[in-house]
């Protein structure tokens, strides 16, 4: 079906301006997390397995890149995992990372998420504890950009690792920034304590391109970007990767990179519409072309157009 079909070959931006997409008061959090990192034993960055390049920031490594670090891609399930060994490649040539789990956290029992302990436990035992050798306790702190899945693998660490009734078993650090104070307990032999508030580290938007694969993740807030242009990003995203399972899903007779005839189907078929009032006084009902955008984004971004990874 692909070869047959042409597809714009670049996206065209227009003016969009960068800055209105760069959260400012994540700056702030990143500064917050700088004092606590010195308590940390390992670091463990998570960001989205569909985008492991893009949006990851260069300032958190910079800062903290002393310190063991694990690289978890989360949410494995909605990405392209044919990849993942050119994935891993690339991260250790073009970033020195030796340490990637591929998660997904919101599968009972997650196995993938039960090894990220014994992996820190191996990591930062294999290396100098840091000045902390007296120490016999770890801590480990997740950190990355906002809507990756920190809290759900907090959430998933702590069903696994903490015997019911231990679960609120939270430790207190002194002299440690107030939001970022709380640890719990996330294993017991031997004894590691997490961070129980996820650092968010601001995502880092080179060009308007790694923005819009950040907004197509969810990532940016959809109404500082656009969710009409996001759809028509996805679109074009989808085209270029040759993934058309949105054709059967919305009865498009054949892949299309018209995003106007493409909403225009997803209205169609979701029998989306809204009143508009004419210039008469009288209503008409049109076609709800927002609501058709937001479904298609939605749609991408639980996967239902297909396990698909962006960078
Ligand atoms: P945070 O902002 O980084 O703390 O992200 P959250 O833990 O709040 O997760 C953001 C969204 O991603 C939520 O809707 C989660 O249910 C979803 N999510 C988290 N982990 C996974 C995963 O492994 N797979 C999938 N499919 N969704 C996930």
């Amino acid at each position: 079906m692909a070869a047959t079909h042409v597809f714009r070959e670049s996206f065209v931006f227009g003016h969009k301006e960068l800055t209105h997409w760069f959260p400012s008061h994540m700056a702030r959090s990143m500064k917050k997390m700088e004092g606590t990192m010195r308590k940390v034993d390992c670091v463990i960055e998570v960001h989205d397995a569909r985008l492991p390049f893009a949006g990851r920031n260069p300032a958190f490594r910079e800062s903290f890149g002393i310190k063991p670090h694990l690289l978890i891609l989360n949410k494995k399930d909605l990405a392209d995992m044919a990849l993942s060994n050119d994935i891993r490649k690339r991260l250790r040539q073009e970033e020195g990372i030796e340490h990637v789990m591929f998660t997904n956290c919101l599968q009972q029992n997650s196995p993938s998420a039960k090894k990220i302990i014994p992996a820190v436990i191996d990591i930062v035992g294999g290396r100098e504890r840091f000045n902390r050798a007296e120490d016999q306790e770890y801590s480990i702190m997740v950190v990355g950009i906002p809507n990756v899945g920190k809290s759900s693998l907090i959430n998933a660490l702590r069903r696994m690792h903490v015997k019911r009734g231990k679960g609120t078993k939270v430790g207190r650090l002194p002299g440690v920034t107030r939001s970022l104070m709380q640890r719990i307990l996330v294993s017991e032999q031997p004894r590691v304590w997490l961070f129980d508030t996820p650092g968010i580290t601001t995502p880092f938007i080179q060009n308007v391109e790694i923005g819009m694969k950040l907004a197509i993740m969810g990532t940016l807030q959809d109404h500082m970007v656009g969710t009409e242009l996001i759809a028509d990003y996805t679109l074009f995203t989808l085209n270029r990767l040759q993934k058309f399972r949105y054709v059967d899903v919305y009865n498009i007779s054949e892949p299309c990179d018209d995003i106007d005839r493409v909403l225009a189907d997803i209205a169609i078929k979701f029998g989306r519409t809204r009143k508009l009032k004419t210039y008469e006084g009288s209503r008409r009902e049109v076609l709800d072309i927002h609501a058709a955008a937001s479904i298609l984004v939605r749609d991408f971004r639980t996967g239902v157009l297909g396990r698909i990874s962006v960078d």
